[in-house]
This record gives C-alpha cells, structure tokens and sequence, in this order.
C-alpha cells in the first residue's frame, strides 16, 4: 500500500491572503508558498501568531509566484531559523529581489507609525522582520524551470507551467510517493497583453485550487479595455491637462504600458509623453524587458517586426525623486503612472494633490479599490478627499476601467482544470472569501462532478 502523504492549509483557506500549504511524508516537510496575510486588520494579526510549523523543521519551500500574499512571510520564516532552499522560476526571483526588501522597509514604516502615534499595546512595536531577514531569504532562492519536472526532494518530483498571472507565475504538479497534487497557484485571465494564457498542468489525487473570482463572471471581457483606453486618452487630449493613473508596481503598469503603446502603433492615439513615476515600477518594468522570452506570441510578434511592447514613442521612467519633482512642472496632455494603486501612499499622492482640483485632470482607476482607501472615495464620487493631511477639493474627471484584473473569473478557473491532464479525484479551494470559495466547489462538483469542498484553516488532509 502506497505511504500517506499529509496536506494542511495554514493559510488562504476561508480568505484570499497568506497562502501556506505545508505536505508532509516520511520525514520530509515541503511548504508551498509563504504568504503574508494582508487587508483586514484581524487578518493581519495572524502575522504575529506563532506558526502552526516549526520553520527550521522545513525540508524546503517552493514558491507558485512572487506576489507579497505568496511569499512576504518568507523572511519571518528564515528569522525563526529556516536555512533550506526555497525553490521558485527565475522570473519569481528578481521580482522577489524587489518585493521582499519592499516588505521589510513598510514593516519599519509601520512599527514607526504604531509607535509615534502610540497606537501599538506592544511597547516599542517592532517589525516582523527586518531587512537583514529579507536579504538571508533572497540568499536561499533556487531556480527551477517551467515544463519540466524537477526533483527537490526524495520520492517528490514538481512540474510548474505557466500560470499566465504575473511574470514567472506557476501553477504546480507534484508528484510525491506515487500521489498526484495538483496546486493552481494564482490562475490568470486568458488572452490578456504580455503573458501566455495559464498552461494546463496534470491532475490526479488532489486538486488545491485558488478561488478569487469562484462565484463572479466578468461583464467586461479583456478585449474591451484597449477602446476604452483610448476614449479616456482622446479626452485627455481635448482637455490638454494630464491623465493620472494610480497602478501597482508589478503588472498592471506594464499592461498600461503594453496597452498604450499599442494604441500609439495603431495611429488610435497621438503620441504623449509618459512618465513612470514609481522606483519599483521602473524595476519590475526591467524585469518584464529582460524576460521577454516569457512572452506571449502576440508580443513576440511585436518584437519580431522590431517593437518594443512595453515602451511607448516618448516615455520617461523617473527613479529618482527630483525626475518625480519634475513633472509637477509640466504642462499639456502628459500620462503619468504611479503607485501606489489604491492611493495609500507612494508618489501616485504628490501628482493628485497637485492636479485633483484642476477641471483638466483625469484621474484613471485600472485596479481593483478597497473599500477605505482614497481610491475607493474618489470612484465613488466624493468631492473631498484628504492627501497629507490637507483637504483637496476633486474638480478632475475621475474614470475607471475595468477588465484589468491579474485572475481568471469562474469560467477561466473552470476552463483551466478542463484543460488539464485527468480529472482531479478530490479539490479542495482557497484563496477566496468564504462565499467564493463555497460556490467555486459547487460548481465543480455540479458541472465537473469533482468532490470538492472549501479547505478550513488548521485542517490536515491525507492523499
Ligand atoms: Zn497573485
């Protein structure tokens, strides 16, 4: 008979952040992902829970991609004495050489505004980590390739494909004492700009799939946001004032980018300056370029005839903060990218506090906005908001594209685990609010006929 192999969910299981998947057979301990639990605040005090696994206990870790709700524990994990290889794509990994030193800078920023405002019980707040954590992680990285199988441990063979989500993002299939686990990772939509639609891996025991949109259907397909686009942008031009778009750092921007200078090829819009205005767009913008083979064939025939997908005509990355300054001087149609993509911080602040009570502004939302952020109010009309302190009167134009999400909706998901190789003989789903992820099991035992159910917390499964 074959041995037992153990899957526990120590996070993402009944919401969508702080994915960690601990499998466990013989005597060895492989963790899949390592995420930062994030958004609400109960959610966020789980960081500073003890881990339900003893770190330094880990045989290895292996990453599905380099989003901060996969891989932002990471460095807490080595604080508490992991020192085993940590197993991601070469994409995942330069993306982490920004993301998790990011991670620790905000946590510094965070205990430094607990404590000024003695809003902490603790007494100092401290970080979870600190940057030193973050650069002994970087140090543990080992790359593996996609569409290959790799051996990381004794008798567990992993086989990641393209998620189509972010750079580097994998789905996983893993092949442990003869038992097949299937990981979706973070599922992306099909036929968007840049990456290849997510690749089908094999299936056989169990399927642990992600349920971000489990129960939505997208009115907007991904088809329709390039027209939009373009409508915003020949306002802009009549109004001649500058459109400002809040996007994060890693993805979205390079979309905007991929999605404008189309437009501009096409002759749909004139050429305008653009500015990417955030040092960590500017890098991860870097990355993208440096693993344009990861491309998919639409962009790859872009490049063949000698374009760039991502650079528009006139475009200026601004690294430094004098570059940033700059701009404010500027007059004219201008586009100007900056993060953070909810306005909670980052530069994306100085350009609307300068420009939201100008009647040329546009102000352009191409992400999602949670409910509290300055991001939020503004698309839902408020006429005030306040930026440092000072209330900003908004006379700006304020749109919203949507369709620009990084994850599939039901019929992606559902379309993804058709395509795979088998049929999954169990599913369990996570990283979705709890109704999402209820309903994603509902229609794959409905439609697909797969026992599936939502994974609890703290709960150990045997394959
Ligand atoms: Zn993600």
């Amino acid at each position: 008979m074959a041995k037992s192999v153990r899957v526990s969910f120590y996070g993402a299981a009944g919401c969508v952040t702080g994915s960690k998947f601990l499998i466990e057979w013989d005597d060895n301990k492989l963790l899949v992902d390592c995420g930062l639990f994030q958004g609400r605040k109960e959610l966020r005090a789980r960081n500073w829970d003890k881990p339900e696994f003893e770190p330094h206990k880990l045989s290895a870790i292996i990453l599905t991609h380099a989003h901060i709700d996969h891989t932002g524990y990471l460095p807490l994990v080595v604080k508490h004495g992991f020192k085993g290889p940590i197993y991601c794509t070469e994409a995942t990994k330069e993306l982490l050489g920004l993301l998790l030193p990011d991670s620790a800078h905000l946590q510094k920023e965070q205990a430094r505004y607990m404590n000024k405002h003695k809003l902490s019980k603790h007494k100092p707040a401290k970080p979870l980590y600190e940057l030193k954590h973050a650069k002994e992680t970087l140090a543990l990285l080992k790359t593996i390739p996609r569409d290959q199988e790799t051996r990381i441990l004794p008798k567990c063979v992993v086989t990641p494909r393209c998620a189509g989500h972010i750079l580097g993002s994998t789905n996983m299939f893993f092949e442990i004492e003869g038992k097949g686990i299937t990981f979706s990772g973070d599922i992306g939509r099909y036929e968007t700009p840049i990456l290849p639609n997510p690749a089908p891996n094999m299936v056989g025991d169990l399927l642990i799939c992600e349920s971000t949109y489990g129960n939505r259907e997208r009115e907007v397909r991904t088809g329709e946001v390039p027209s939009h686009l373009e409508k915003v942008i020949k306002g802009v031009v009549e109004k001649r004032g500058p459109l400002i778009i809040p996007a994060f750092a890693i993805g979205r921007t390079q979309t905007l980018l991929y999605e404008l200078a189309k437009l501009e090829r096409a002759g749909k819009i004139p050429t305008l300056p653009v500015f990417v205005d955030s040092p960590m767009a500017v890098d991860a913008t870097r990355i993208y370029r440096k693993f344009k083979h990861d491309f998919d064939d639409d962009s790859q025939e872009i490049m063949a005839a000698g374009e760039n997908p991502l650079l528009t005509e006139n475009i200026r990355f601004c690294r430094d903060r004098k570059d940033s300054k700059s701009i404010n001087s500027l007059k004219g149609p201008r586009i100007i990218i900056s993060a953070s993509g909810m306005m909670t911080g980052g530069r994306i602040l100085h350009h609307m506090k300068q420009n939201l009570s100008k009647e040329e502004t546009t102000a352009l939302f191409v992400g999602y906005q949670a409910e509290g952020t300055r991001g939020r109010d503004l698309i839902e009309g408020e006429k005030e908001i306040k930026i440092f302190g000072e209330k900003v009167q908004v006379r700006a134009e304020v749109e919203k594209i949507n369709g620009l999400s990084a994850h599939g909706d039901k019929l992606e998901l559902k379309s993804w685990i058709e395509g795979c190789d088998g049929t999954p003989a169990k599913a369990k789903i996570v990283h979705g609010e709890p109704e999402a992820a209820s309903a994603f099991a509902d229609l794959l035992y409905k439609e697909l006929k797969i026992d599936s159910s939502s994974a609890k917390h703290g709960e150990t499964i045997e394959v």
